[in-house]
């Protein structure tokens, strides 16, 4: 079987692998589901890969088989796997458990241990390849009227964690009711937590460089959000227009924007960052006025990464929803396909140089 592989570790090394097709019985107890891949997404955590400011490959091989969002088919079960069938859509959640006791309870995605492990991303092979094997307990069934929608369940997967993780930690303030919402960045995250804040009724605010008219921007409207672009207004012009928001879900990529965002939260608000900043970056905050700020406003910062299988399920969920509330917006987010394995060089370029590209996805297989 044909990969997409990089050597972790060496810059721009993406190149293809040789994998032996994996077996339902690779997986131990009858729990195996082998998949054959029909599309697999892949986003800036890909490009910091290739970068190699990120990832390694599994114990034993020089190579790591990239892409952690995956869509395909079931091809076959072992005798203990109830929840999926053959000719079911299904994707598959990305992080494998450790042994801490977050791990234990099926709560990876909180490891209290240093080295974690992510299917694509960090010590085990990722999705960018003809078939797959993984136990029935990570394999999330995709309706069949969101086949349309396919790589985009991982990405929801982690804005559906970033929201819920709010809203958990907010149950602090006894009577917390937000109404107003920023979001800050327009890549995939920003766009998902958009939706998910809107079909929570919330007012949302999504904030990008681009100037309108761009897709980002139709796209926000699609959800009924508002789009600003940094290049016409500020956070705290809007704040001083808008309102100081209730929730902020941050989600650009740049470290100094996220310090910029804690500057306009509201009172008893929460910010949730989701961005992952490998660079060596550093900037000058005003550190007085945000400290005192956030004592006196009882406010709330949290880091979120990654999803486990619950929020696979709510994700799949709220795109549903979402799909019959802003019908046709969401699939204008999978803006750019790539044909086949074999283009894993365009695959590249598209993600590095292609400004437009909201999504790149590799078209793996037809079905
Ligand atoms: C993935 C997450 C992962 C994170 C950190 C993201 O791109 O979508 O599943 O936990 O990178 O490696
Ligand atoms: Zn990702």
């Amino acid at each position: 079987m044909q990969a997409i592989a990089v050597r972790p570790g060496q810059a721009n090394s993406v190149h293809l692998a040789e994998l032996p097709k994996p077996k339902v019985s690779d997986v131990p107890n009858g729990r195996g589901v082998l998949v054959r891949v029909l599309k697999v997404g892949v986003d800036a955590t890909d490009r910091e890969i290739n970068d190699a400011l990120y990832g390694n490959a599994p114990p034993g091989y020089d190579f790591l088989v990239l892409g952690h969002e995956s869509f395909g088919i079931v091809e076959a079960i072992g005798p203990s796997v109830k929840h999926v069938k053959p000719g079911d859509y299904v994707t598959c959640t990305v992080r494998r458990p450790g042994t801490s006791i977050y791990d234990r309870i099926g709560r990876s995605d909180i490891t209290s241990e240093e080295t974690y492990f992510e299917r694509g991303i960090n010590l085990l092979h990722g999705y960018l390849t003809e078939h797959f094997v993984d136990d029935a307990e990570f394999v999330v069934k995709m309706p069949v009227g969101l086949k349309h929608l396919h790589v985009l369940a991982e990405p929801m997967s982690c804005a559906a964690k970033a929201v819920q993780q709010a809203f958990e930690a907010q149950k602090r303030l006894q009577v917390w009711g937000p109404k107003l919402a920023f979001v800050t960045g327009a890549g995939q995250i920003g766009l998902l937590s958009t939706l998910i804040l809107r079909l929570r009724g919330l007012e949302v605010y999504t904030f990008a460089r681009g100037a309108a008219p761009c897709l980002k921007a139709e796209i926000v409207a699609g959800m009924g959000a508002n789009y600003i672009s940094t290049k016409d207004q500020s956070l705290k012009e809007v704040a001083a227009r808008a309102g100081k928001p209730d929730l902020i879900i941050e989600a650009t990529g740049s470290s100094a924007i996220a310090f910029e965002t804690m500057e306009v939260l509201g009172h008893n608000g929460v910010e949730v960052w989701t961005s992952i900043t490998g660079g060596q970056r550093r900037v000058d905050v005003p550190s007085d006025n945000v400290n005192l700020n956030w004592v006196l406003g009882n406010k709330l910062l949290l880091g979120s990464v990654n999803a486990n299988y619950r929020h696979f399920e709510i994700g799949i969920a709220d795109l549903a929803l979402g799909e019959v509330t802003y019908p046709h917006v969401i699939e204008r987010i999978l803006t750019t396909p790539v044909a086949g394995i074999q283009n894993y060089k365009e695959m590249m370029r598209l993600l590095v140089e292609d400004k437009d590209a909201l999504k790149v996805y590799v078209n793996v297989a037809e079905g």
